[in-house]
């Protein structure tokens, strides 16, 4: 092999050496953290304005709750597990839980109460994904009405045909899909009417200055009318202020995610705010 005399390490500089070694290790402590169950689900409140402020469901977020470091950001995290597929053994961890603790809310009475999981590109693109969703549902008695999947726009943009097929197994099941971060990723619009899609999800990205920059305002305003014309639901997410939620009830929009209403919550303060808000 060409140049192997000077041995692989010295083709790196320090720096991306050192990288490399880094993502190494992380690799290897993604690994070892599947194992040792450190990796834990938050829920983020998703209300409707227009019913008085009443829950609809969560979006499940993951947390690497290490024992040196504590709580690691999925941002930290999702990348390098993407990267290095590992994503796919931590994604079906993360849905076996997230149906699990479903379950256990819909048998205390919260029926209607649905909880959106992410999904990478790497897990939408897997032979097996459909079964497996199908046996998670099986196994943990989940009637699939109350379970949702975000995928980005930009997956949904990936291998096309494929993830049309997946989505439309899905859908069949009785699953609903949600397109996140929309507007941020391809701006082909056409695949909205291809694709069973049942929800979007505007970008925190676009509700930021919604309430002080004119452009912002009109950007969100087309987001909620594509949603409308295409009978789509759409959630704003990233909503932090009174004036982003008066300025998104005005327009019409009212599903709404953030720190306004609520941060991500643990299973125990979750349950604590369905008591509160599921009834209204
Ligand atoms: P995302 O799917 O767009 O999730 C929304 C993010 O916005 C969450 O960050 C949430 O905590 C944050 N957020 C919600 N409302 C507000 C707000 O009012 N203000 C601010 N400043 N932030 C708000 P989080 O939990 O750190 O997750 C970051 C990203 O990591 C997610 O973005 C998603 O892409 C990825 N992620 C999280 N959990 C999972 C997972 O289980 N699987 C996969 N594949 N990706 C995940
Ligand atoms: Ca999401
Ligand atoms: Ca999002
Ligand atoms: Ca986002």
């Amino acid at each position: 092999k060409k140049g192997i005399n000077h041995g692989g390490i010295q083709f790196f500089s320090g720096g991306i050496r050192e990288k490399a070694m880094k993502l190494y290790k992380l690799e290897f402590e993604i690994r070892r953290a599947i194992q040792a169950q450190e990796f834990v689900l938050m829920y983020q409140p998703i209300v409707d304005i227009q019913a008085g402020n009443k829950i609809v469901g969560f979006e499940a977020l993951v947390r690497w709750n290490q024992s040196e470091r504590g709580i690691i950001s999925p941002a930290e995290f999702i990348p390098i597990a993407e990267e290095t597929g590992l994503i796919v053994p931590m994604g079906a961890l993360i849905l076996r839980m997230a149906c699990k603790q479903t379950k256990q809310w819909v048998d205390m009475g919260y029926k209607d109460i649905q909880v959106a999981v992410n999904f990478s590109a790497k897990q939408f693109s897997m032979d097996s994904m459909v079964d497996d969703v199908r046996r998670v549902l099986t196994e943990t008695n989940l009637n699939p009405r109350n379970l949702k999947l975000e995928i980005t726009e930009y997956t949904a943009m990936c291998e096309a045909d494929k993830t049309i097929e997946i989505m439309r197994a899905l859908s069949n099941m009785g699953i609903q899909i949600s397109i996140d971060d929309f507007g941020t990723g391809y701006s082909s619009l056409s695949y909205l009417k291809r694709y069973p899609v049942h929800t979007l999800k505007m970008d925190k990205y676009f509700v930021d200055h919604v309430a002080d920059n004119e452009e912002d305002a009109s950007f969100a305003r087309m987001v909620i009318g594509i949603a409308k014309s295409l009978n789509l639901d759409l959630i704003a997410e990233g909503v932090e202020t009174k004036e982003q939620l008066d300025f998104l009830y005005r327009e019409g929009c009212h599903l709404i995610q953030g720190f306004y209403f609520s941060r991500p919550l643990n299973t125990d303060m979750a349950l604590e705010y369905m008591k509160e808000h599921y009834n209204v």
